[in-house]
């Protein structure tokens, strides 16, 4: 489904990413774990080219994609293939609830008023938000934000969608419901690549975790080969410190 090869990024003199390789197969959940300036960020937002990396290419179904030599037309196309969730929700602040999963059905998908709406309310359900349609992000809770930036990925049908710490603004006490819908999203076959602190929701919910250091994979593997197997000190370390 989607294969990166070789990511490449620099910012200045400091080398963030040292050419990372990661293969994601359709329905597969992959984490990405390592310390704080390791890099996962960066490569995440490379992978939707809110970063243009500076070197590496990124296959994605049929479609190769050379990070470096892609115009604006192919980054378009690819961008719209992979929704991205953030961990500050992102929403329009002058949209209300329903117009924030609206306005990108209409803008990239090419579907009428009418079908955007409907897909909206859709998913408005599914998330549990049905009822403050009509409320903006700064009358909804953290959680409740990013449900609507959850519908808001989920509604362009991506190939993958790529998460960036989706719970670690929120208050402790609306983790577990956010989590719980990114584990309801997962079952239904979803591809999806995270970065997470949330240890526990990781290990039970990932096909794959890598795990990064200084702009390098380190280790990867499924969660108990990498949890309870773990073949590297770095990693080791890490996972003292986290478990
Ligand atoms: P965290 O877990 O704290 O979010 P991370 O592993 O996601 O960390 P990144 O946010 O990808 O790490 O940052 C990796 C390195 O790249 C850091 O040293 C950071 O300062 C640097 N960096 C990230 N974005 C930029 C930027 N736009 N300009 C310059 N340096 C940047």
């Amino acid at each position: 489904m989607m294969e990166v090869r070789n990511i490449q990024k620099r910012f200045g003199k400091q080398e963030v990413l040292k050419g990372i390789n990661m293969e994601v197969a359709k329905g597969e959940v992959v984490t990405l774990l390592g310390p704080s300036g390791s890099g996962k960020t960066t490569f995440l937002r490379c992978l939707n080219f809110l970063e243009r990396a500076d070197e590496g290419s990124i296959v994605l179904g049929e479609t190769e994609t050379i990070v470096n030599k892609a115009n604006a037309k192919e980054i378009l196309a690819h961008q719209r293939q992979t929704a991205m969730v953030f961990q500050n929700f992102a929403l329009f602040q002058n949209k209300t609830a329903r117009e924030n999963i609206v306005m990108p059905l209409l803008l990239t998908k090419n579907k009428t008023k009418q079908e955007a709406y409907e897909l909206a309310d859709v998913l408005l359900e599914q998330v549990g938000l049905s009822e403050r349609q009509d409320f903006y992000p700064s009358q909804l809770s953290g959680g409740q934000q990013q449900r609507i930036g959850i519908a808001r990925a989920l509604a362009l049908n991506p190939k993958v969608i790529l998460f960036d710490e989706p719970t670690s603004a929120l208050d402790p006490e609306l983790v577990g419901q956010t989590l719980t819908l990114l584990r309801d999203i997962a079952e239904t076959g979803a591809t999806m690549v995270l970065v997470t602190h949330e240890m526990k929701f990781a290990y039970e919910v990932s096909d794959k975790i890598i795990f990064m250091e200084n702009g390098q994979v380190v280790e990867q593997g499924t969660p108990k080969e990498v949890f309870e197997q773990t073949k590297e000190e770095r990693t080791k370390a890490f996972l003292t410190r986290f478990t």
